[in-house]
Formats: structure tokens, sequence, C-alpha cells
């Protein structure tokens, strides 16, 4: 299924219970502007090669637009429109002045040398840069960017805009970054998943968990989780994955992947395919790679009792309906990775007040805003008597309509 057929489905659930006119339906599931930009650029030996980016806009109800920027093989426009209207509902339910976007360039940036990379990066910025902004659109990491990645983008910026550090977040910390955002968005997941287990009524040593992905969110998770003690008994990433029934010595793999760059040879556990991660009979399965994993070839072989979305969409549609009946609880992707967005935000208040917050300061203020919205989307769940990610679209619908209406359409 298309990814933004799946937001469509979501956002229909959620609107049907609302009550939501067909007008403001329409209105809330188009997005603002729609970018796609030819990026060529010189490689190391001399040959030219064309890529394809993608900026899309979704919404600027609630604030400047925010959401990242993906190098990935199978970026398209269908999945970053999908994105960034999943941007605009995670920054309202985590109740932060923005709204939503996102972007990508169709590259598979492990096949770029490093100067290629920063070519592309440069180009891409040289094509979109009146659209974003400050005060506009603020770019930021995902799947296959990172602080270096923002760094290289600032820079370019301000080669036309001068002195700009809150264009983009995600920066190293040395170029205007918040201390923890690194840390973020799995630090959320973790933090999150304790909330959703102490509502269960479940302790961690008791909970086994399976993470799928060990890049920067996966990675977080993994070493919040295993610090809080629960067993986690398997791990993944693009070599494949690694199960032991005692639970994984996390420490271990995460000294591992510090020293290589992926979990390939990694011998503390038993190889098994990342299809069959899923299927493991485990209490908590939290996919934290790419979209799209858990679908309706195999949805009815999870036998986790709860999912918690770390990645963007990695449940479509089809497979809602199936976990649905099964009765297992979802902890939706716009709740449950909205960790990075959270200080995201901090670092772009830092930057407009030329004054940088301590870690303890960001990692207190992290838990407060994502506590309050996990009481928020519970409670509304409960009062609705509806699924989570239908009660958090529920809220974040609300708080987009409101501000729209408010400005006067
Ligand atoms: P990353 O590039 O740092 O890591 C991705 C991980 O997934 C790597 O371990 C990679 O090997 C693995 N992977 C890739 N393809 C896979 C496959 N087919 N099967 C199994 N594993 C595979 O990316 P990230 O920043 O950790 O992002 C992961 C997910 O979290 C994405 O869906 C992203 O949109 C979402 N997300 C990221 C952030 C952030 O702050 N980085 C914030 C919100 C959401």
């Amino acid at each position: 299924m298309k990814a933004f057929k799946a937001v469509e489905h979501y956002f229909g659930k959620a609107a049907d219970k609302l009550d939501l006119s067909s007008e403001m339906r329409q209105l809330m599931l188009t997005p603002k502007r729609e970018i796609k930009v030819q990026i060529p650029i010189e490689m190391d030996d001399g040959t030219l090669r064309t890529f394809l980016g993608y900026r899309v806009q979704h919404d600027n109800s609630r604030g400047p637009m925010k959401g990242g920027l993906r190098y990935h093989h199978e970026v398209d426009l269908d999945e970053v429109r999908a994105l960034s209207a999943l941007m605009t509902w995670k920054t309202a339910v985590v109740d932060i002045p923005f709204g939503g976007a996102k972007g990508g360039i169709n590259v598979d940036p492990s096949e770029l040398s490093r100067k290629e990379n920063q070519r592309l990066t440069r180009k891409f910025i040289d094509q979109i840069h009146e659209v974003i902004g400050p005060d506009t659109d603020i770019p930021a990491p995902d799947m296959g960017t990172n602080s270096e990645t923002m760094a290289w983008m600032r820079n370019q910026y301000e080669k036309y805009h001068g002195f700009n550090p809150a264009v983009i977040t995600g920066k190293p910390v040395e170029h205007y970054g918040a201390k923890g955002r690194e840390e973020a968005t799995g630090r959320g997941v973790g933090i999150l998943t304790f909330k959703l287990l102490s509502r269960m009524q479940l302790k961690p040593k008791k909970t086994t968990v399976a993470i799928q992905g060990f890049g920067n969110v996966g990675f977080h998770a993994a070493k919040w989780l295993y610090e809080c003690e629960f067993n986690i008994v398997a791990i993944s990433d693009i070599s494949g994955a690694y199960y032991c029934k005692d639970g994984i010595n996390i420490a271990e793999a995460l000294k591992y992947v510090l020293e290589g760059n992926n979990l390939d040879g990694f011998t503390g556990a038993t190889k098994i395919t990342n299809e069959e991660l899923l299927a493991l009979d485990v209490d908590i399965l939290i996919p934290a790679a790419i979209g799209g994993v858990i679908h309706s070839g195999n949805a009815s072989d999870v036998k986790a009792s709860m999912i918690i979305e770390a990645a963007n969409g990695p449940v479509d549609a089809d497979a809602d309906i199936i976990l649905e009946k099964k009765e297992i609880v979802v902890l939706p992707d716009i709740l449950a990775n909205a960790g990075g967005v959270t200080v995201s935000y901090f670092e772009w208040v830092q930057n407009r007040q030329f004054y940088q917050w301590e870690l303890d300061r960001i990692r207190q203020n992290l838990e407060a805003k994502l506590s309050q919205a996990f009481e928020s989307v519970w409670q509304t769940s409960n009062e609705q008597h509806c699924d989570l990610r239908t009660a958090a679209y529920m809220v974040a619908i609300e708080r987009v309509k409101q501000a729209a209406s408010l400005a006067g359409i």
C-alpha cells in the first residue's frame, strides 16, 4: 500500500470520530506546497549523475513547518508527502509551535563518497534555499543524514542568507546544535515505552523486547531500555537480525557497532532474518528502521502484545486492521518517535536566544513534553473508546483545526 494512502486511512478514522466536515478533511490532507528538483553533481570519477530531491510543506497553521531530510533509494513524492503530513500531526500531538514538512533525495548514500555526499547536499540546498528558513520551514536529519549533513546544509544556506543557525536543527553541538539531540528520538521511544508498560502494569525486567533497526533511533532506544533493565532479546539492522532468548548484552552490541559500521558479524546472539524478528514471541516489538515493514502479508504472524512505532509508518493500513482484530496495542509513530522533533524545537529556541541549555534541562523538558502528550492521548483513547493511534490523530487534528480556524482560512 502506498504511504500516503495509509495516512489518509488513519486520518479518516479520527476525522470520522470528530465528525470533521468534508471541506476541512480536504484542506487538511492537501499539502501547501510540493517541490521536486533536479540535482546534478559531478562524481569523483568525473562523470555526471542527476538525482531527484523533494520537499513537501504540508501545513503551517501552528507555526513554521518542520521535518527531516531523508537520503534513501526508495524516496519518492508519495513517501515524502505522507511523511510531511505525519510531521503536522506529530508536532501537534506534542504541542510544539510548528507545522509539518519533509524532504529527501532518491539516493543510496552508502554508494557516495563523503565528497560526493557533500556536493549533493550543497546542490540540494541551492535548489530549495528560497523556500526554507527559520520562520518558514526548518529541516532536520532523518534516515541517511546526520549532524554533519546538517552542518553542510546550514553553511550552504548561509552563503545566500547570512548567519542563520535556526534554519536547520540536528546540527553538531559545536555548530549551535542542542546537547541530547542525537539521542532524543531513541530516548523518547524509551520514555514512552516505559509509560505504556506502567499503564499495562508490567515490569521492565519481565518484559521481552525485539528491536528492528540499530541506527540513530534503534541504537538509542536499545541503550535506554537496556539501562532500565528491559530484556532485549533481539536487535537488527540491514545485515540481519540477532536473537538470544536470555537477552542480548546491549552494552556489547553498542560497542560493536561503534567500532564497526553495523551488526554484521556480531557473535553475542544467533543470526535470524529481519522477517523472523517481526514474528518473535515477545511482549514488545519496536520497528525502528524503515516504513511499511508490517503489512497484510505478515501482520497475522506478529505475536507481540505491544508495538512501539519508532520508525515512521512501519505498519500499513491493511496491517493495522489485522493488528486491531488481534488486540495488539500500537503506540503510533506520531507520538512514539516525537522525541526528536521535540528536542529540535528546543534547539531552535536556543538558536533564537543565542543561549545553550545544559543536557539535564533538555532531558527534563523532553520527558515533561512527552509525558503530557502521552497523558492526553491515553485519556482521549479511554474517553472515546478508541485505539491509541486514532486518539493521537484526534488530539492532533483538533489542535490544527483550531489554529487554522482562529487564523481565518
Ligand atoms: P538510520 O539511517 O540512522 O538507521 C536506520 C537503521 O535501519 C540502520 O540500522 C539500518 O541498517 C536499518 N535498516 C535499513 N533498512 C533496513 C531493512 N530493510 N531491514 C532492517 N533494518 C534496516 O535512521 P534513523 O534516523 O534511526 O531512522 C529510523 C526510522 O526512524 C525512520 O523511519 C525515520 O523516519 C524514523 N525517525 C527518525 C528520527 C530521527 O531523529 N533520526 C526521528 C523520527 C523518526
